[in-house]
């Protein structure tokens, strides 16, 4: 362990939970709803899974290691040119591709608190240092972030929407804190439940892009796209950003897979307005349980709802388990009163609901 560098010593595994198989054979359940991981409820897209299968004889060669096809229609539907997109084996692969092209060890990545765990992740794993902002309100604090950018500064990354907390930031806002950073800094605009947002609050971003060439935006395919399982992401930025990160990227990164079901399902139109019906709608019936039954909650624009359960949220975490619904604990992202539960079906959305009722009821 005395070898490794500094930064990776501090870093804490990533806690991912069991397989669900798993849990089910050891608490002997019949029946386990799965609404910890912010993935899509509804399954994958039919049109992708006839398109996967076709492309399971091709799985002899190697992917396209340009991604022809999806860059080409990411240009076309985001109105930018093909040499201005990074593709990701997940947007995962998107943010650390940003981390190790841009910081050094010598470095500081400002995020917000309570900001996604991969933002800490890849910013020690290069040894550069983290800072993070304390939040207002759950959300971020852009007046506190400017203020913490010093010559040192490479690299800020804000989610919006942000995860755990679903909080969102207006058009307004990140414009105003675009304008105070210096061009020197890169600044990721993790993108990951854009569709989730309402078309009429979400930010034209990409169109920022032309204003500050600083700014990175990341996209993914495995929120209200549903294809988490296939690893599938992208940024769209500069010319110059995205050739840099096209060196650094691995040429297969994206398997024939997910490149294809990524580009099939760009266009499963009534796919992705389903997933955000399905998403509204299941919103409201989490909101409505907490406000009937008293508890707090982070009003959110992504697929996943906040919910400030008290001191005892680890327990009633294990407990929900026991029932046959799994949720996630955010204790370490200094939330450690609230439980995170993802919107699923209405039909998992009520199982939530009702172990809730019957646990703290
Ligand atoms: N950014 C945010 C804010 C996220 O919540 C997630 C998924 N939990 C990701 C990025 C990464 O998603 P993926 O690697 O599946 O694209």
């Amino acid at each position: 362990l005395s070898l490794v560098n500094p930064g990776v010593k501090q870093l804490r595994p990533y806690q991912a939970g069991k397989p669900v198989s798993e849990l089910q054979r050891e608490l002997g359940l019949q029946h386990v709803v799965k609404l910890a991981s912010n993935e899509n409820p509804l399954g994958l897209s039919e049109k992708v899974k006839t398109a996967l299968e076709a492309e399971l004889n091709d799985l002899v060669r190697y992917p396209d290691a340009n991604g022809y096809y999806l860059k080409s229609r990411l240009a076309e539907l985001n109105s930018v040119t093909t040499q201005q997109i990074t593709l990701g084996n997940g947007s995962n692969d998107v943010l650390e591709i940003l981390a190790r092209t841009f910081v050094s060890d010598q470095d500081e990545v400002i995020f917000s608190q309570h900001a996604f765990v991969v933002y800490p992740l890849v910013t020690q794993a290069i040894g550069a240092k983290p800072v993070a902002v304390p939040a207002v309100d759950y959300g971020h604090d852009l007046d506190g972030m400017a203020a913490a950018i010093t010559d040192k500064t490479k690299m800020i990354f804000i989610a919006n929407p942000n995860n755990p907390t679903g909080t969102f930031l207006t058009t307004a806002a990140i414009k105003a804190f675009l304008d105070k950073v210096p061009q020197s800094v890169i600044v990721v605009l993790d993108e990951a439940y854009y569709e989730y947002v309402p078309e009429g609050e979400r930010a034209p971003s990409v169109e920022w892009i032309k204003e500050y060439p600083n700014l990175v935006i990341s996209r993914t395919f495995s929120k209200a796209y549903g294809l988490a399982g296939l690893r599938a992401g992208y940024a769209v930025s500069h010319e110059g950003i995205a050739d840099v990160l096209n060196r650094i990227r691995q040429p297969f990164n994206m398997n024939s897979l997910s490149l294809k079901a990524a580009e099939v399902v760009l266009d499963d139109h009534a796919y992705l307005q389903k997933a955000v019906e399905v998403n509204a709608h299941g919103m409201k019936q989490l909101t409505d349980f907490c406000e009937g039954a008293g508890f707090n909650y982070i009003p959110s624009y992504g697929n996943f709802l906040t919910i400030e359960v008290g001191p005892d949220a680890e327990k009633l975490y294990d407990e929900l388990l026991h029932e046959g619904v799994i949720v996630r604990p955010v204790t370490g992202y200094e939330l450690p009163n609230h439980l995170r539960v993802s919107i699923g079906l209405p039909a998992e959305n009520e199982a939530f609901i009702k172990a809730m009722k019957k646990l703290r009821g």
